[in-house]
């Protein structure tokens, strides 16, 4: 039986909903408890996760694809002038709200070259460290500045430079 079946039908007999319940809790006891199959487990879900994440943007981006085609070329255009409009509205208010200026050096002169750094180290592949908040949404940006910092394009490419030696000395270590 499909598993959705088996659900509507379970909701519709709330005995057999309690045992399912409990059965299922009690596999999530004995999941958590064994700490090698819990790791195997998050690693599937992962997977799996990912790959229904990937199909589904595939789907969008297709869909989008189609939606511009048919576009006249005049409104073709427009479009992609308002998303730039966006993206440097974006980036003003941003530097605006956190002050105009590099936070590690002070530099000040053209805010519009200052660039949004990671506080915390992001290697993603590498060190497989997550990335909690995403630096492309504003409200993101805006509700969490404890994430991120202003500097300017020197700084941030020393701070890289840095962060990825370090990296790498750690590498050599293990
Ligand atoms: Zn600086």
């Amino acid at each position: 039986m499909p598993r959705k079946e088996y659900l509507a039908e379970l909701r519709q007999n709330p005995e057999k909903l309690k045992e399912f319940k409990l059965k299922q809790n009690i596999y999530w006891e004995k999941l958590k408890n064994d700490p090698v199959r819990h790791e195997k487990w998050k690693t599937t879900h992962r997977n799996e996760r990912n790959r229904h994440y990937h199909k589904h943007k595939q789907k969008i981006n297709e869909q989008r694809k189609i939606e511009y085609m048919s576009l006249s070329s005049g409104q073709k255009k427009l479009l992609i002038q308002q998303r730039k409009e966006y993206r440097i509205k974006k980036r003003q208010i941003i530097i605006k709200s956190w002050g105009n200026k590099c936070q590690n050096c002070g530099y000040s002169d053209y805010p519009e070259i200052l660039q949004f750094d990671h506080k915390i180290a992001l290697y993603r592949r590498t060190n497989n460290i997550k990335k909690k908040v995403s630096d492309h949404m504003l409200s993101d940006v805006i509700k969490h500045p404890e994430l991120f910092q202003l500097l300017c394009p020197n700084c941030h490419i020393l701070k890289t430079r840095r962060e990825i030696t370090e990296l790498w000395k750690n590498k050599i270590k293990k």
